[in-house]
């Protein structure tokens, strides 16, 4: 089957919903693809806490206050032109979805915005009750239903890039139902499939967000930057058992409440490692992260291998003012917040790497764009809480809008004879009797083994370890995987194509891991515990022959010529 559009936008997150919507409106043809169904399938319709703009509804505030934040928290890492963009537009995006109806919650009127970590003032909104995510997914997949000239198509992942003359044509994609091979020539792309963090064992992700988006777009010869720096939240939840609810649910909480951060010995120990708390929750993540696995490690942890988060010392009608519903839910959980502290360790939550972009969203490859989590560069080395759904809105309309100016002036089309080397290349058909685990048996250790080697804490040893590994499993298991024919609900054979996609993303973020000898934000080396000054530089990562290739710039990315 062969879709023709101007612009193909991959994944329905959103980054994908806006650009789509973006796109359209300059007149364009979209089609918007997802893997799961349009605005269900990853981290936006999961998020529950906050958005970061620079509103000035409870406060006077600016948008170089918002971006001086931004480059702080960044430690040094972040693409000034990138933050930037984020920073001035997030406003106008924040307003332009009040305006479709997203729910803000308010206070007298006004856009309620309360303060977060990293933050200097009262810049972050939210749905309230924790219903920011799905109020952003739902707003959009509405208009992106009231959108003419989008063509939303469910169920469908895109497995390759198409590239002619240096130029991105389009895409190879599978359809879930039925295992249909379909092809998409586009005059531009936008890659917005989200995150990694599904590389990792102990995650908050969704099903979807095993770095596929990064993988295409080197595949298609796109440079990723930053690709070693993943967000590990710190106070995912730990014990004891919660059903139906998000792992990182206590951030709202704390953004409203405090609460306090004890260790094992019920202290508080934030400030032995350069933050403060006394549960006020100003520590950003990075530092709250080291904290708590430097407890745990000095046997200082909670029983269940984390920390003690605890709200004992609220009264009740404050928590049930602040929480209403939820903690009724919790209470279904058999939690107690009034009488008991919840443990809490990090999970891997954000990825700050990702497909190398300017400030309009274009990657390295002519035609080729990426937006929200896709992008990498923005969040330096540790992102801000609320910066991400920002991102996902202000880049998405720029990539859409980027893209669709980029589609007009394009001449020139599909490629069969790429089309077809690179299906051929990326078929699982040789394989189709293969004998060894199963894909998503592959992904499992492939999880343990990123959690374990190329977590919170890295060294040189487990890297190698990591890196020989990864490598085994590309080059060996991939091709043993059993497949069978079946083709209704084609679960084997889009479980290869995740899995060929993640490890080499998995490979792409050991290889930046192993080459940034130093510490800085979420990427900590214990064989190099300082911050480096002469690696104040941004790592990109290019495919190259024999494999990745990693060189560190030496000046400001976001700089690519026109
Ligand atoms: C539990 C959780 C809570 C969070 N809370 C907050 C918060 O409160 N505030 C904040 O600012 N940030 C938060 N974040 C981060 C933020 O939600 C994300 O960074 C942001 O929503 C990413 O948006 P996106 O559109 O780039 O990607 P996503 O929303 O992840 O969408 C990506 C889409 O791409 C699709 N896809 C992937 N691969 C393919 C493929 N090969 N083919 C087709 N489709 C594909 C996926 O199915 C998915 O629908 C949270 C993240 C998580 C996981």
């Amino acid at each position: 089957m062969r879709l023709s559009t101007d612009v193909l936008v991959i994944g329905a997150g959103g980054a994908g919903m806006y650009a789509a919507i973006a796109a359209a409106r300059t007149g364009a043809r979209v089609v918007l693809a997802d893997k799961n169904m349009i605005g269900r399938g990853g981290a936006t319709v999961m998020a529950q806490m906050t958005v970061a703009a620079a509103l000035a509804e409870q406060e006077p505030d600016t948008w170089e206050a918002h971006l001086a934040d931004t480059l702080a928290a960044g430690r040094g890492l972040c693409d000034p032109g990138l933050a930037e963009v984020l920073c001035r537009a997030a406003p106008e995006r924040m307003r332009e979805m009040d305006g479709w109806g997203v729910g803000w919650a308010r206070t007298d009127g006004r856009i309620r915005q309360v303060t977060a970590p990293g933050h200097n003032r009262r810049r972050c909104c939210y749905v309230d009750f924790l219903n920011t995510g799905p109020a952003v997914a739902g707003t959009l997949r509405k208009r992106v239903g009231r959108t003419d000239g989008v063509r939303a198509l469910s169920n469908v992942a895109i497995t390759d890039l198409v590239v002619k003359d240096g130029s991105v044509r389009g895409a190879l994609a599978l359809a879930l139902g039925d295992g249909a091979e379909m092809e998409i020539e586009a005059a531009a792309t936008v890659v917005a499939t989200g995150g990694l963090t599904k590389l990792y064992e102990r995650s908050s992700a969704s099903n979807n967000m095993a770095g596929e988006g990064y993988a295409l777009a080197l595949r298609a010869g796109a440079a990723l930057v930053d690709m070693e720096f993943v967000q590990f939240f710190p106070i995912g939840h730990l014990a004891p058992r919660l059903v139906g609810m998000d792992p990182i649910m206590w951030d709202p909480f704390r953004y409203k409440l405090g609460g306090r951060l004890l260790n094992g010995a019920m202290e508080e120990f934030i400030d032995r490692y350069g933050g403060e708390d006394g549960g006020r929750y100003t520590a950003t993540r990075d530092l709250a992260t080291y904290a708590i696995c430097r407890e745990v490690e000095a046997g200082r942890g909670s029983p269940t291998g984390g920390a003690w988060l605890s709200f004992t010392h609220l009264p009740e009608a404050e928590l049930r003012d602040a929480f209403g519903p939820v903690i009724d839910r919790l209470l279904n959980n058999g939690i107690d917040l009034t009488r008991e502290a919840v443990e809490v360790a990090p999970i891997a939550h954000y990825h700050m790497g990702g497909v190398k972009v300017d400030p309009r969203m274009r990657s390295t490859v002519a035609g080729l764009y990426a937006a929200g989590e896709a992008v990498g560069g923005a969040a330096g080395a540790n992102r801000l809480s609320g910066n991400a759904i920002s991102e996902a809105l202000v880049y998405g309309e720029i990539a859409g809008r980027e893209a669709a100016g980029f589609a007009k002036r394009q001449s020139g089309g599909w490629d069969k004879a790429a089309a077809e080397a690179l299906r051929d290349a990326a078929r699982p058909g040789s394989r189709a009797n293969g004998s060894g685990p199963s894909a998503i048996a592959l992904l499992q250790e492939l999880r343990r083994l990123m959690w374990r080697r190329v977590g919170p804490f890295r060294n040189r040893a487990d890297l190698t370890v990591a890196l020989d590994r990864i490598r085994a499993m590309r080059d060996v298991d991939l091709d043993d995987v059993p497949i069978s024919d079946e083709r209704a609900f084609a679960v084997e054979l889009v479980e290869w194509h995740e899995l060929r996609s993640a490890l080499l993303t998995a490979e792409a973020v050991t290889v930046a891991a192993l080459a940034r000898e130093e510490s800085r934000g979420a990427h900590q080396r214990d064989d190099f515990p300082e911050t480096s000054s002469r690696l104040c530089v941004n790592q990109e990562i290019v495919r190259q022959s024999g494999g990745l290739g990693s060189r560190f710039l030496l000046v400001a990315q976001g700089s690519i010529p026109a």
